[in-house]
Parts: structure tokens; C-alpha cells; sequence
């Protein structure tokens, strides 16, 4: 029906008054309309607005794949690539450094002002990759003021990783999440999520939680996180990046989700180019683009903030840091125009996320 209503005109609508209306506008208005450009009125916004945030990344790991090693990325799920990375993370702190300061350079020059980064801490890195971009961000910190956040590939169960979550916890700004790693792993999503929430109150400290990646309607992770926290009192303290998943549900588990966002203040962050390249399935589901709901999202009252996710590595080899492509992607995937809206994802929000506002 949906479908139909799209390739079908509306009877109600008369063009012909439509067409004399429009024409009518366009005669009336300033000449500098013809000239204007959509992508110099939303940066110029954003500039006014305190600049890009990029409110998630992996700078410890960006410009770490070529033209010799992007099989990794043609023939492996991502799942295998929590593993597969392991073969950049066997680094020095100064090769940390580097990285992560080549991601800065490319955001400083763009004109953003805040990052958030997740930062491997986990058996194989240890705390180097930490100790690299805390580097960096002494170095750039009059430039752009920059969140660390542990990633957590290896997961919170087993023991190794455990003690690594812990010692990165205490260091960053944010604790970070990866729950699908322990629930494939273990059947243990759950147990690290609750871990995540305990550490952060702990500390008092925000929570940013990699969910629903997949665009699969078996996944319900934004819901979950919803509700833990609401269970553990953090509104308003919770970031889910991602989220592609919710539009692989029908409208009712959506609107109802979305509720339970509200209700526990769940922020998220929309990372496009990331995800838009899900492999093709022959799955049945609500026809959607595989990106963040954007368009459902904000007008149910959820800000949204954007995010590059990674910058040239094995998981998102083609992204290369590049804040307007990200906006407009998110804006053209989800047909969501609004002007304001946008410049708010790109500036505000990001600060909202990240605790810096
Ligand atoms: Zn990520």
C-alpha cells in the first residue's frame, strides 16, 4: 500500500495550481535564491554553532588498511574482523600516536571542534593504543577537545579481557560497549551490559554502546539498552551508536522503542557510511535504507548526533573522515531535510553526547 501511494499522484493535489503557486514564489524572491547551495548554508551554520563534532570514531586505529591488505575488508563479516584487526593492534604508543593525530589533522582542518574516540584497551593493545591517543590529545587539545572511550572487542567476560576493561574504565572519559561480543561469544550480552552500567555509576561516567549493527529484525539491543537504563537510573547519561537494526522492525516495535528512549533520555549516534554497505540478504523486512532512523527518531523527541565511526581501516575502508559526506548521507538515506535539525546533529547534539555541554 505504502508503495503504491509512492509511484501513484494524489488525487486531492491539483498541479496545475501547485506548478502557478511555485512559479509565483520563485518570481517573488531575492535573486541570491538561484544562487544558493544547501551544503555552503548547513556548514556555515555549523560554523556558527561551534563547529563539527564527530561524536564517534576509532582513532586508534584509522589509516591502518591499503590497497594490499583491504582483502580483509572484501571477505570477512565484521564479527571475524573483532579478530582479524588484531593484526594492526601490535603497535608501539608511537604508532598510536601517529594515527591518531592523522585522524586529528583531517577533522581539525574540516572544522571540528570535539571528538569522541573509542580507544582499543583489551589483551592484545593493552593500554598503548590509550596511551597513543591521550598523546594526541595533548597535542591538538587547543584545537579540539577530544573524549576517550575503552572499545571493548574482546568483550568483559573472559578474565584477560575483564581485567583490561577495568584498567581502561578507570582511565577514559566514557566507558564503551560492545554487547554483541560477549552474547555471540558466551550467550552473555545481557551480563555485559549490566557491567557497563555498574562501572559507569561507578565512576560517574557516561556509557557510549555499540547496538543493533546488523539491520536484522533478531535484533533488539537499542530496546534493551532502554530499558537497563532505566533500570539502573542513568537516564539521560546513555549513548547507543548505530541502531540500523530498528528499521528492520515493523512500525508498532518501533514507535514503541522510541518510547522507551524518551523515557530514558537514550541518545544516538548515526554513523552513515559505516553501515550503509550491509551485504545484501534475501531476508523479507520493512522496506528501509540501512541507516539510523533519523527521519522517526528526532521528531520522536531523541537527539541524534553523528558520528564518522572508522577512518580507513579494515572495517570501513572507504570512509575517510570526511563530516559533510557523513551529513549528507544521513540526511539523503533518510529523505530528512530539516535544515535546523541537521546543523543541531552535527554541532549541539554531538556535545550532548559526549558530556561537553
Ligand atoms: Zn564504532
Amino acid at each position: 500500500m505504502d508503495k503504491e501511494k509512492m509511484i501513484k499522484k494524489d488525487p486531492s493535489i491539483n498541479l496545475k495550481d501547485q506548478i502557478l503557486k511555485e512559479k509565483e514564489k520563485i518570481a517573488n524572491t531575492d535573486p541570491s535564491y538561484h544562487q544558493w547551495n544547501f551544503k555552503k548554508l548547513i556548514i556555515d551554520s555549523i560554523k556558527k554553532n561551534g563547529g563539527w563534532v564527530n561524536a564517534h570514531a576509532h582513532a586508534d586505529r584509522a589509516f591502518t588498511v591499503n590497497p594490499d591488505t583491504l582483502d580483509i575488508y572484501k571477505k570477512h563479516s565484521l564479527v571475524e574482523k573483532w579478530d582479524l584487526v588484531d593484526v594492526v593492534k601490535d603497535a608501539s604508543v608511537d604508532e598510536y600516536y601517529r594515527r591518531a593525530s592523522m585522524a586529528c589533522e583531517v577533522l581539525i582542518e574540516q572544522g571540528v571542534t570535539a571528538l569522541g574516540t573509542f580507544v582499543d584497551v583489551d589483551p592484545i593493545c593493552e593500554d598503548r593504543a590509550l596511551k597513543g591517543v591521550l598523546k594526541a590529545r595533548e597535542h591538538y587539545k587547543d584545537q579540539i577537545t577530544i573524549k576517550t572511550i575503552n572499545q571493548v572487542l574482546k568483550g568483559v567476560i573472559d578474565k584477560d579481557a575483564r581485567k583490561w576493561f577495568d584498567i581502561g574504565a578507570e582511565q577514559v572519559d566514557i566507558i564503551g560497549g560492545l554487547p554483541k561480543r560477549d552474547e555471540l561469544d558466551h550467550g552473555k550480552g545481557e551480563e555485559h551490559i549490566n557491567l557497563l552500567l555498574e562501572t559507569a555509576k561507578k565512576y560517574n561516567k557516561m556509557v557510549h554502546v555499540h547496538v543493533d549493527q546488523f539491520s536484522t529484525v533478531t535484533d533488539k539491543e537499542t530496546e534493551q539498552l532502554a530499558d537497563k537504563t532505566i533500570e539502573y537510573g542513568m537516564q539521560g547519561k546513555v549513548v547507543a551508536i548505530h541502531g540500523i537494526s530498528l528499521g528492520s522492525h515493523p512500525k508498532e516495535y518501533r514507535d514503541m522503542v522510541y518510547k522507551k528512549m524518551r523515557k530514558a533520555d537514550l541518545m544516538m549516534i548515526c554513523c552513515p557510511i559505516a553501515w550503509i554497505d550491509t551485504k545484501r540478504s534475501e531476508t523479507l523486512q520493512p522496506m528501509h535504507n540501512s541507516i539510523t532512523p533519523v527521519d522517526e527518531l528526532v521528531p520522536a523527541g531523541i537527539t541524534v548526533a553523528l558520528g564518522t565511526d572508522n577512518i580507513c581501516d579494515y572495517m570501513v575502508p572507504f570512509c575517510d573522515g570526511d563530516m559533510w559526506q557523513e551529513l549528507l548521507l544521513l540526511a539523503t538515506g533518510n529523505r530528512f531535510l530539516e535544515i535546523d535539525e541537521l546543523v543541531k546533529i552535527a554541532t549541539t547534539n554531538g556535545r550532548k553526547t559526549l558530556g561537553i555541554i
